[in-house]
């Protein structure tokens, strides 16, 4: 289907009213939707060079913004910040300094994890009044672990247009320089802060043949390791901590390694992405082993060394003399 040489108002996703689209591209730099009055020429700068925004059609924009080094803002989101009507911020005075460091005086409006379907009724009535919005985050992708979600969401449901403007996101800054495998991974986000939840959700994802990416809070990471470390096993680790700032560090190692050195540290600072290698054989095998001693310590407090080996072999599969064996040291070690 050649979608770029069908003018989009004859397509038939368009007559068939299942694609609604507001032409804008009548717009004059400055003026404003539907005939209002505008805000003038709208203008933005760079490397000291001013230069001039074209006019936007009307629609939602999610706009990526940097993680840290300013520099990261793409040219075609500078244009976008600067020409829209206003700009969506979860956090005013943080995209404010954004949008000083770049002379760009487009209105803000707040818009945060907390805001309810009037205030997204509200924007959907003023995209459909033919207005161009710009979404941002405090930094990164917006929706990515960010609100935005359900205004899009909102503006789908409503046919509106629904533009990406793509850049930093901290997910994949990290996974690129982890080292771990990148041909599969599974963004994770936050995981629960308290261990128990943490330690059931991390037992979920065990099997995912892909690398973890979580977003970790720094007064947790030494917790969270040690729990990953405790449930996966010593699988291949990074921890990617302020990622464009000045001080980045990518730490690697096996989760067991990183647990010990973490929780053997002062509580690091700034933003941290943690990425998790799937399962190898070889990682596997110890995970079996480790939950074969918990279950020999279980089954030898009710049964002798011989039937409680016998018992945990064929729940895990291991062989009954490897079982065997290890219980005996067990109950030795005990007994010393
Ligand atoms: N939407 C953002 C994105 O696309 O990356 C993520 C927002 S989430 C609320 C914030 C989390 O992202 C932080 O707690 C941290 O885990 C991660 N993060 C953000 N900036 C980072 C950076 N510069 N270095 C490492 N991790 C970062």
């Amino acid at each position: 289907m050649k979608l770029a040489a069908v003018p989009f108002n004859r397509h038939p996703w368009h007559r068939s009213g299942m694609v609604q689209v507001i032409d804008n591209r009548s717009r004059k730099p400055g003026q404003g939707a539907r005939g209002a009055p505008g805000r003038g020429p709208t203008t933005f700068t760079a490397f000291g060079l001013a230069a001039e925004a074209e006019p936007l059609p009307a629609g939602l924009y999610v706009v990526a913004t940097p993680i840290g080094n300013l520099g990261d803002i793409s040219l075609r989101a500078l244009q976008t910040l600067a020409a829209a009507d206003a700009v969506l911020a979860e956090d005013t005075r943080v995209t404010r300094t954004l949008l000083a460091h770049y002379g760009i005086t487009t209105p803000l409006v707040s818009y945060h994890e907390h805001s309810n379907d009037a205030v997204r009724e509200r924007m959907v009535h003023r995209l459909r009044d033919g207005q161009a919005l710009a979404l941002v985050s405090d930094a990164g992708t917006p929706l990515v672990s960010d609100p935005g979600y359900r205004l899009v969401e909102a503006a789908i449901a409503e046919g509106l247009r629904v533009v990406p403007l793509p850049g930093p996101s901290a997910a994949l800054a990290a996974l690129v320089v982890s080292g771990l495998p990148t041909d599969r991974f599974f963004f994770e986000g936050f995981l629960p802060s308290k261990s128990a939840a943490r330690r059931t959700r991390l037992a979920e994802l065990a099997d995912i043949p892909g690398t973890l990416v979580l977003y970790e809070a720094p007064h947790r990471l030494a917790e969270s390791l040690a729990d990953a470390a405790a449930v996966l096993g010593p699988r291949a680790a990074s921890v990617a901590r302020e990622l464009t700032k000045l001080y980045e560090t990518v730490r690697r190692g096996t989760l067991t390694d990183l647990a010990e050195a973490y929780g053997a540290e002062p509580q690091p600072k700034g933003e941290i992405v943690l990425l998790i290698a799937p399962a190898t054989a070889e990682t596997r095998e110890a995970e079996t082993r480790a939950t074969m001693e918990d279950k020999l310590r279980d089954a030898m407090r009710q049964h002798s060394v011989k039937d409680a080996a016998a018992l945990v072999a064929g729940e895990t599969g291991l062989p009954k003399r490897d079982v065997y064996a290890r219980a005996l040291a067990l109950s030795r070690q005990a007994r010393e």
